[in-house]
């Protein structure tokens, strides 16, 4: 399946009501996303980027355009369907790692798994395994507070992964972030993509993050300015 589109939107549109104005902040946007890839979207702040996202994931009806997910005409399905799309192949790591105070790590993977129906026994068994991937084994029952932000991004990718998503959303996931913890993170994504042949769709401002990108889109006020696959196959 690497190689293959897995998402694949036209001309979206989408702009917001200030007052009397109307800002349009995704102005015909075309936009792909291959499996086995991260794709990484860059650009200013306010250039549409995670409006381009919540519309990719169904969090956002775009007033125009249309999102083939999956092969399936996302902003087609009944309200109901595009919940249950998102909960059955999407993972989302934000910035704030939105992840549940009272809980512990374990706690915050196996709770998306009962939602993902999966039987407690088997959803234990998968939590442990998918944060022990992410390098937090020793770690699994401490809550958010007990933890540092690189800890917290990580419990909030293994939180992602555990449903073994083909679409993974990561709006900024190493701006609260140091550098060290950053590319932990990173190359986590990157292994998703490699390993689980999902479509990582990245949003960030980190330059640095560049290396591990498979192709980089740049937006400004709304457009998608430039498009470029970076060709790894010459390197080790
Ligand atoms: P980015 O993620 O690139 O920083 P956003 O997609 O968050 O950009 O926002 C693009 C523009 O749309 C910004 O100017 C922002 O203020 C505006 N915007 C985003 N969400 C809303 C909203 N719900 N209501 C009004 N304006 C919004
Ligand atoms: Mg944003």
């Amino acid at each position: 399946m690497t190689g293959q589109i897995a998402i694949d939107a036209k001309n979206l549109g989408k702009s917001y009501k200030i007052g009397k104005s109307k800002q349009q902040v995704l102005k015909n946007v075309d936009f792909n996303a291959y499996h086995g890839q991260v794709t990484m979207i860059m650009g200013p702040s306010g250039s549409g980027k995670s409006t381009l996202i919540a519309a990719l994931s169904g969090l956002m009806k775009p007033d125009e355009g249309e999102v083939v997910a999956l092969g399936e005409n996302l902003w087609k399905k009944k309200r109901g369907k595009i919940d249950r799309f998102r909960l059955d192949h999407c993972g989302f790591i934000f910035q704030g790692f939105n992840l549940f105070p009272a809980l512990n790590a374990m706690q915050q993977v196996e709770q998306v798994l009962k939602y993902c129906k999966v039987p407690h026994g088997e959803a234990k068994k998968r939590a442990r395994a998918v944060l022990e991937s992410v390098g937090l084994g020793p770690r699994v029952s401490l809550r958010p507070s007990e933890m540092s932000g690189g800890e917290k991004q990580r419990v909030a990718i293994a939180r992602a992964l555990s449903k073994e998503p083909k679409l993974i959303f990561a709006d900024e996931p190493t701006s609260a972030l140091d550098s060290v913890s950053g590319q932990v993170v990173i190359k986590l994504l990157h292994d998703a993509a490699k390993a689980r042949n999902a479509a990582v769709i990245v949003v960030t401002h980190d330059p640095r993050l560049e290396a591990y990108a498979d192709r980089i889109i740049h937006m400004e006020d709304g457009k998608i300015l430039s498009d470029h696959m970076i060709d790894r196959s010459s390197q080790a």
